[in-house]
């Protein structure tokens, strides 16, 4: 099957790309282990040097990187140029700090010398989705190759250009040659990838099911995985909160790329008390969103990926409505070409609809109603995932406490919304993968943590 990249505003095929053969596969693997045997015997300084050329690379090329993603995915072009800057920032963050996370450790034990060192793995698979089709490809390799790994990507089918470009930051930053390969293949490939036996670890970024088939794999063949899955994020709106602020806040998160993040706000988990106020203010926020071509500056909103996506997401919202949901905003699909969604609000939300129990992937958001604190937390966890939450409230401790103690996630966040940050480790707990990404957590996922003892 040739993927293909179509424009989503447009409905319109940019370019069509072959798949490569399985033959070519098992070649880029070999190439990627031969460059990683050099590199892994590389100084920190030398492999930094490098990673903060990468940095620069994208930075100055973050607007035309931001145009290929909007055009490939449909993502404001503001919040593309802004993915590109971030990638670098990544880049720059693990060049200045693997050496201090991977430095050895020394330990007492009574032998002479105990000591604990970080040693790179061989090539490792990484099997990335197209919401953030650079940060997500960026925030895995950047630590990985400063560890001293190679890396092999298999981006999703819909975004084989940025796939391209990511391969391309790496040469132009003069890695070495193979070091960071890009593998143009479909999901039906993968399988064979995992079994090589040069393909030391996995890592895989997108949807429960496409974790499960891979860490299955992964798992026959006795090889580490990371994954980062879906997410439910749920904010408790409390009864102390400032509501202006909440549905503000709120709204940004839930529309956040188009309302494809994995760490979107997608439940809002409402004090009764406050509830009218919060929709009233909500909705207002939401409708403030301006949705449309994804190039020009002022657009904040753009199409979803692709139509399939999009028709599945308003299935979802039928499905709720028909289930006793009311739609307080958007919830039609407008007529044209592109995989637009209206930014859409629905209330009452209860067990059993789709806004509730599934992933929202895109710009619909859920108003849960609860009478207190114990009930908004049992909603909040009332979830098969766990990767993130929020909570708005003017008591910063009752904030910090719930934050700590009470809501199920990997990452909660006090009157802001969840985003990853390169020191912050990130990631999931129940069905929303293990591992973390990013920060010293991250660098150590895919490294051999040897213990050395001269006695
Ligand atoms: P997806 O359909 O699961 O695809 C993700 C990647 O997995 C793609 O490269 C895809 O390849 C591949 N894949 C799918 N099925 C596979 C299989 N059976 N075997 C091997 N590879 C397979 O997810 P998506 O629609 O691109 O992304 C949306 C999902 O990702 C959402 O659930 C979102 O929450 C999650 N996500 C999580 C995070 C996080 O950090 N936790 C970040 C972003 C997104 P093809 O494209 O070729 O099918």
């Amino acid at each position: 099957m040739p993927l293909q990249s179509i424009n989503p505003a447009t409905g319109e095929t940019r370019e069509t790309f072959e798949e490569i053969s399985a033959e070519d596969v098992r070649k880029a693997i070999e190439e990627a282990n031969a460059a990683w045997k050099d590199w892994r015997r590389r100084g920190i300084a030398e492999r930094a040097h490098m990673m903060r050329k990468a940095a620069d690379i994208l930075r100055e090329g973050a607007r035309d990187y931001g145009r290929l993603m909007s055009e490939e995915m449909g993502k404001p072009i503001a919040q593309a140029v802004a993915e590109a800057e971030k990638c670098a920032w990544c880049c720059d963050y693990y060049a200045d700090n693997a050496g201090m996370f991977l430095a050895p450790e020394i330990v007492e034990t009574g032998h002479r010398k105990s000591l604990v060192t970080f040693k790179p793995l061989g090539v490792i698979l990484a099997v990335m989705p197209w919401n953030f089709p650079f940060w997500q490809a960026f925030r895995f390799a950047a630590p990985s190759l400063m560890a001293g790994n190679a890396a092999v990507l298999k981006h999703a089918s819909n975004v084989p250009a940025c796939a391209l470009a990511t391969e391309d930051v790496f040469r132009k930053a003069g890695f070495p040659e193979n070091l960071f390969r890009t593998l143009l293949i479909g999901s039906g490939a993968v399988d064979e990838v995992i079994e090589d036996p040069l393909v030391r670890a996995v890592t895989l970024t997108g949807s429960g099911a496409a974790g499960r088939a891979v860490a299955s794999k992964a798992g026959g063949a006795l090889k580490k995985t990371v994954l980062e899955l879906g997410g439910s994020d749920g904010y408790l709106v409390l009864e102390d909160a400032d509501i202006a602020f909440a549905a503000e806040t709120a709204a940004k998160g839930r529309l956040i790329n188009s309302g494809q993040s994995c760490i979107a706000a997608k439940r809002f988990i409402v004090h009764e008390s406050v509830r009218a106020a919060f929709e009233e203010a909500f909705v207002e926020e939401m409708r403030k969103a301006k949705m449309g071509d994804p190039l020009s500056e002022d657009t904040t909103i753009g199409p979803m990926a692709r139509r399939d996506l999009r028709d599945a997401l308003h299935r979802q919202v039928e499905d709720s409505l028909a289930k006793g949901a009311n739609c307080l905003l958007g919830g039609s699909v407008p007529e044209g070409p592109g995989a637009y969604y209206p930014p859409t609000v629905l209330s009452g939300v209860k067990p059993g609809m789709p806004a509730y129990d599934e992933e929202m992937f895109g710009p619909v958001a859920a108003v849960i109603s609860v009478a207190d604190e114990a009930e908004a937390v049992k909603v909040a966890n009332d979830t098969v995932f766990g990767l993130g939450g929020g909570i708005f409230t003017r008591d910063l401790e009752r904030g910090e406490r719930l934050a700590r103690e009470a809501v199920e996630a990997g990452s909660v966040f006090v009157n802001a919304t969840v985003q990853s940050h390169p020191k912050l480790p990130f990631g999931g707990i129940k069905e929303s993968g293990y591992g973390r990404e990013l920060s010293h957590y991250g660098i150590k996922e895919f490294v051999n943590i040897k213990t050395v003892v001269v006695s």
